[in-house]
């Protein structure tokens, strides 16, 4: 299909010329709707969606349409000017959400280094800074955002790491009571620990954290970067609870494909920075805004939540004989379209048995393959990918 893409050198020169960070497998060169293609030219159905980013699937139509006619107006001016989009999507992101007002950025570290920075600016006339986050959480790559997730895998070799960040037990409400201290100005966690092995919140836990928070005037940030823009049935996944954050971040599905993060603040945040308090030069820009933009209309058209909460359901359903029939297989876990079946041992090579089935899955905490299609996935395809998993699993010898 596509002769002209030689894959030894790409790999080759991949080698050569990124820093060693990542240990890339395929080489996929198309993709449409649920489904990529590699440079030989074998069909995938894909259950990563580029790690929850592409929430409408490749190439939908309406993102090819609206990516087509942004650039040939305008790509990016900075935010010394005005943009025909940013203020919109502002609009609709904070009338989704807590009715505050909107940071864009550029990724998910971005913005929660967005959130981090909010918190201290709010907490700087009490001189209260620290952060109570999660242990086994994650919340990014930055050296802010890297000392925030607690899993010191990612922390090893780079330290000295900033202060301010204490680590609690993730659905232990008695654990984050107990990490306050004089300096604590708020508590930060996902509800879905995804990274993390696609660990769900307690709703007495989060509900509980929530009445603490207000009962202490401490701020409540989630991070919805993952489990935000339908992933898991709701548009963000803080409605499954009678919570209200004070500010979520955003990222990955947000642009769906297109770089691009948030941070919606609620009242208590809006109007913490002023001019020249916090920046980006990208962040907002046009193209970008575009697309999100593009995303959220789509999301509405096609009720795209909606399907995020019945595909999840099927696959559960169709995957919950499995759990049963193999002792390997531990559990399913997870919420909406973010789903986790827990393996009793390393399940990587489960992984690698999917994808030479034509199933593509990403195996997350060493153990538990992680399941993100496209939230417009359809029960066709969900059905599809149940037969592949039936069938590596027949397979899969130890
Ligand atoms: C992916 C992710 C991040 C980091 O986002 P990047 O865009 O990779 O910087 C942070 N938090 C959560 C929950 C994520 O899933």
């Amino acid at each position: 299909m596509n002769p002209s893409i030689d894959k030894a050198l790409v790999v080759e020169t991949h080698a050569n010329f990124h820093t060693p960070n990542y240990a890339p497998s395929h080489l996929f060169v198309r993709g449409e709707g649920s489904y990529l293609w590699d440079s030989e030219g074998k069909k995938y159905l894909d259950f990563v969606s580029g790690i929850a980013v592409t929430a409408l699937g490749h190439c939908h139509p309406a993102m090819v349409k609206a990516l087509k006619e942004q650039s040939e107006k305008l790509f990016h001016v900075s935010n010394l000017y005005y943009n025909e989009h940013a203020p919109f999507l502002a609009k609709t992101l904070s009338e989704m959400t807590m009715g505050g007002k909107v940071l864009f950025c550029n990724s998910g570290a971005e913005a929660n280094e967005g959130l981090i920075k909010l918190a201290r600016k709010w907490g700087a006339d009490t001189g209260r800074y620290e952060i109570i986050t999660m242990r086994n959480s994650f919340h990014g790559r930055t050296l802010a955002t890297l000392t925030a997730t607690g899993q010191e895998k990612v922390q090893t070799g780079f330290a000295p790491l900033p202060e301010g960040f204490v680590y609690a037990n993730f659905n232990d409400l008695e654990s984050v009571k107990a990490s306050q201290t004089l300096s604590t100005v708020a508590v930060m966690l996902e509800l879905v620990q995804a990274e993390g092995g696609v660990m769900p919140v307690d709703k007495d836990f989060i509900e509980g954290v929530a009445a603490w928070c207000k009962e202490q005037n401490l701020l409540l940030l989630i991070d919805e970067i993952q489990t935000g823009m339908g992933r898991t049935g709701k548009d963000f996944a803080y409605k499954h609870y009678d919570i209200e954050p004070d500010a979520i971040s955003l990222a990955k599905g947000l642009g769906g494909g297109f770089p691009m993060g948030a941070v919606v603040t609620g009242e208590k945040l809006q109007d913490v920075f002023s001019p020249g308090s916090h920046g980006t030069t990208f962040g907002g820009q046009p193209l970008a805004c575009a697309m999100a933009r593009t995303v959220l209309d789509v999301f509405a058209e096609e009720d795209i939540c909606a399907n995020a909460q019945a595909m999840g359901e099927l696959l559960t359903t169709l995957l919950s004989p499995l759990v049963k029939k193999y002792d390997f297989i531990e559990s399913l876990r997870g919420q909406g379209l973010l789903l986790g079946l827990v393996i009793d041992r390393p399940a990587k090579e489960l992984e690698q048995l999917l994808a030479e089935r034509g199933l593509l899955t990403v195996c997350t905490a060493g153990n538990v393959i992680r399941m993100l299609p496209p939230l417009n996935v359809t029960s066709d395809q969900v059905r599809e990918a149940v037969a592949i998993i039936e069938d590596a699993c027949a397979a899969w010898k130890f």
